[in-house]
């Protein structure tokens, strides 16, 4: 990995997002840290920067459409593409409500959904391939969902279609609203729901992406960072944001023919 090598991160101006940019830094990438708020992103990468990295801020929110276009719009200038992006932005809710699970669903699913629909035809084609890490959770596992039709359906990648993984997450809304989640058997938190939905979204766009020539192939898994010591734990975790940022990079920086549509937890493959 060379500094022609350019990595994108979401989310990269704090916790394990900021530690992956670093990381891929330190492999000797350029990396493109995002961040939807111009002061933190910049303080990131000026820290970074004084680190004697290759980093260079851009602002993406991942909830603005219009935001993710732009971006793409000064990737293809600036670089005429890139190589790594790595879904990353994430935000949890602690006491849920219809409002927030939808913040939840909205950024941990659909953004990412939205953000890799607008790059991915960004990404160079390279003898390493292109590739894609969602940043997901362990209790983004099926094992989570204990209803067995639902664990069913979002377990049968044969018939795993991204339509089928927008409707999982619509009933699970609808359920919350109608204060039926419980009963219908829904994991409490929303930020269950939207791992899920995440990694099932994973397997769906990594199939989608086999076949391709070589010299065009894209990667594309999901991983585990472990319970980290972050805002979004209230800083609860067992590892540091920087423990936590090993595994998305490791899989970033995979060999050439690797794992594609497959779940990581420390550097090693885990059962969705
Ligand atoms: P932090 O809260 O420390 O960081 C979250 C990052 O996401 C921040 O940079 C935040 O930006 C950014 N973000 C949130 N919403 C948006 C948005 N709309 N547009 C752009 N950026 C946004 O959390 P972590 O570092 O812990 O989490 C990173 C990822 O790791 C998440 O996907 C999370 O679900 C996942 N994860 C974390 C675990 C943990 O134990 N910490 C365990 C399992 C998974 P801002 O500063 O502007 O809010």
């Amino acid at each position: 990995w060379t500094e022609n090598t350019i990595a994108l991160v979401t989310g990269g101006n704090k916790g394990i997002g900021f530690e992956i940019v670093k990381k891929l830094g330190q492999e000797g990438s350029t990396v493109i840290l995002t961040a939807r708020d111009q002061e933190r992103g910049l303080a990131a990468t000026e820290n970074l920067k004084g680190q004697g990295l290759n980093v260079v801020y851009h602002v993406l929110d991942v909830l603005s459409a219009t935001s993710i276009s732009q971006l793409a719009e000064w990737l293809k200038q600036k670089y005429n593409g890139f190589d790594i992006l790595i879904n990353n932005a994430g935000i949890t809710d602690y006491e849920p409500s219809f409002a927030s699970a939808q913040m939840v669903l909205d950024t941990n699913y659909r953004a990412v959904k939205e953000v890799t629909r607008q790059l991915l035809p960004l990404l160079r084609p390279s003898a390493a391939g292109a590739r894609i890490v969602n940043v997901s959770s362990i209790l983004g596992q099926l094992a989570r969902l204990k209803n067995p039709a639902l664990r069913e359906e979002m377990g049968n990648l044969a018939h795993l279609t991204e339509d089928k993984v927008d409707r999982f997450v619509e009933n699970y809304l609808e359920d919350v609203k109608e204060q039926k989640a419980a009963a219908s058997g829904w994991p409490y938190r929303s930020y269950t729901v939207s791992k899920i939905a995440l990694n099932a979204y994973t397997r769906v766009l990594a199939e989608s992406l086999k076949g391709r020539p070589d010299g065009q192939h894209i990667y594309a898994n999901s991983v585990t960072p472990g319970y980290c010591k972050t805002d979004l734990t209230r800083n609860s975790g067992i590892y540091t944001a920087a423990e936590g940022a090993e595994t998305p990079v490791w899989v970033a920086l995979l060999p050439p023919n690797g794992p594609t549509g497959k779940f990581f937890s420390e550097k090693h493959e885990e059962e969705f």
